[in-house]
């Protein structure tokens, strides 16, 4: 029986990363069925018809040349005990350390008629071929997606960009519930509006209907969306850790995932578990947070690959930087919302806009900034960020001041670059003069309450 010093099971994101670090260092196998490895995040601009599919095809050499094994086929059951993992084809593997990096996949709702022909959900290969292929053949008129989280909301796009009619439906009240508050989706909202898409708000499905094919969608609010013969139903409402593989063995498993420690060691000796399988610890409140990202599964892969290689590299958690596009505009958001905040913290908000390169130059466009912060510790809880241009580096920022447990009067103090074409005046910035007006809030605040005890 063949044994590896490391082996995989996964080859997503998070098993390629592995593969990267170790294949050379250590004797590494990354165990994965499918034919390819996907490019997900890029998925629905092959249907906006922006790339072709094969683009979004990982190459099987980005594991092999770096001198890693790559094994085509499904774990089927794994032993803990004996070290041994077995494939669908009778194959058996010995490992010195095992890697879970299973991914999560979409979650399907309990509604009766599911399975009619037109319901899909949009993660794999071969969803994305099945919606491609009905596209093009112009067999889908009309579509409702379910979901406004950034798939929902790039899928709904990307078929309106085809011409074919969208209805985006989610039971929260206002776009990325899990990201941005109702206040800064107001006009993104209205944007998607304007793409002409059909949004439907505080509005579940209920119930579908069709002789073999979908035909019908029943929302809660008493609203039918007739599909006729030419409908197809997206699904995009979240994903869940997939943990199938293990129901039945000692592996810890809680309910959005494999329960890890911070260096990614689950309770079983030599087993760790990184990328979408994990349940994610939110690194600002310690509780498992939602939000399955490549942007986490990377970096949990390459600590634990360099841990394996002798460094002592911790995660200190989760804090789901996300962006997305909505027609002109670009949407980012990390840490908690202000309507998750409020849970925990007594908390302030502040707000900023300004443009995008000096205002006096030609194309200066809008740049919006919302921070939600600690009113006792004044440390930064969250960030959203609207913006005609790309947004992940202010993202990014505020993650790094979450990380750093940095309060809003360091931000006040951050030291910034300008430019002409690149932001605003050298006299402000998007970040500074959010926190400034947190601290000017506080303050009024506090000469308020010192009134009122007079
Ligand atoms: C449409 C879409 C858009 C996205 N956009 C973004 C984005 O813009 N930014 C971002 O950060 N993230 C985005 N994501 C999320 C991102 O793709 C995932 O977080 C990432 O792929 C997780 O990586 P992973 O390696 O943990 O799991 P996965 O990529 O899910 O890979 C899991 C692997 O495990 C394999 N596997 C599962 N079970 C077995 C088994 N029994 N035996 C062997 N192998 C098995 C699978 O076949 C697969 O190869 C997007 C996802 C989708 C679907």
């Amino acid at each position: 029986m063949k044994n590896f010093e490391i082996l995989v099971i996964g080859g997503g994101p998070a098993g390629i990363t592995i593969a990267k670090i170790l294949g050379r260092k250590k004797r590494v196998g990354v165990i994965r069925p499918e034919d390819n490895s996907m490019i997900y995040c890029a998925m629905p601009y092959v249907l906006e018809g922006l790339i072709p599919i094969e683009k979004t095809f990982k190459k099987d050499e980005l594991i092999t040349d770096a001198g890693a094994n790559l094994i085509r086929d499904k774990v089927v059951s794994v032993s803990f005990d004996n070290k041994i993992v077995v494939l669908e084809n009778g194959e058996e593997y010995q490992y010195d350390k095992l890697i879970i990096a299973t991914g999560a996949d979409p979650v399907i709702p309990a509604i009766e008629n599911i399975d009619l022909k037109g319901i899909y959900t949009f993660k794999t290969q071969e969803d994305l071929k099945e919606i491609y292929q009905a596209v093009e053949q112009k067999a889908i008129k009309r579509t409702v997606i379910v979901g406004a989280g950034a798939i929902g909301i790039e899928l709904a796009q990307a078929l309106n960009q085809s011409k074919i009619e969208c209805h985006l439906v989610d039971m929260a009240g206002s776009i990325l519930p899990s990201s941005i508050d109702i206040d800064i989706s107001k006009e993104i909202q209205d944007e998607i509006r304007h793409l002409g898409i059909n949004l439907h708000l505080n509005s579940k499905v209920c119930a579908l209907s069709g002789a073999d094919t979908i035909e019908n969608a029943s929302l809660n609010n008493g609203e039918n969306i007739s599909l006729g013969n030419s409908g197809a139903i997206v699904f995009a409402i979240g994903m869940q850790a997939n943990t199938e593989l293990f129901k039945c063995t000692p592996l810890n498993i809680g309910e959005q995932g494999i329960v890890v420690n911070n260096k990614m060691e689950t309770n079983i000796k030599d087993v760790y578990a990184v990328g979408d399988c994990v349940q994610f610890i939110s690194g600002i409140t310690g509780e498992p947070v939602f939000g399955k990202l490549a942007t986490n599964a990377v970096p949990m892969a390459r600590m634990l690959s360099k841990n394996l290689l002798g460094d002592d590299r911790i995660y200190k958690g989760f804090y789901n930087g996300v962006a997305t596009k909505v027609g002109k505009y670009f949407v980012g958001a990390t840490g908690l919302t202000e309507a998750l905040a409020k849970n925990r913290f007594d908390i302030v908000t502040g707000y900023s806009e300004l443009t995008t390169t000096f205002p006096i130059m030609p194309n200066a466009k809008m740049a919006k900034m919302k921070l939600i912060t600690d009113k006792k510790s004044l440390k930064i809880l969250g960030g959203q960020v609207v913006s005609e241009i790309p947004v992940t580096d202010k993202v990014d920022i505020i993650t790094l001041a979450i990380q750093a447990d940095l309060t809003v009067k360091d931000l006040t103090s951050l030291s910034y670059s300008a430019q002409p074409y690149q932001s605003f005046f050298p006299a402000n910035n998007l970040v500074v003069a959010c926190a400034e007006e947190i601290l000017v809030k506080l303050k009024n605040k506090l000469k308020e309450d010192k009134c009122c005890a007079l």
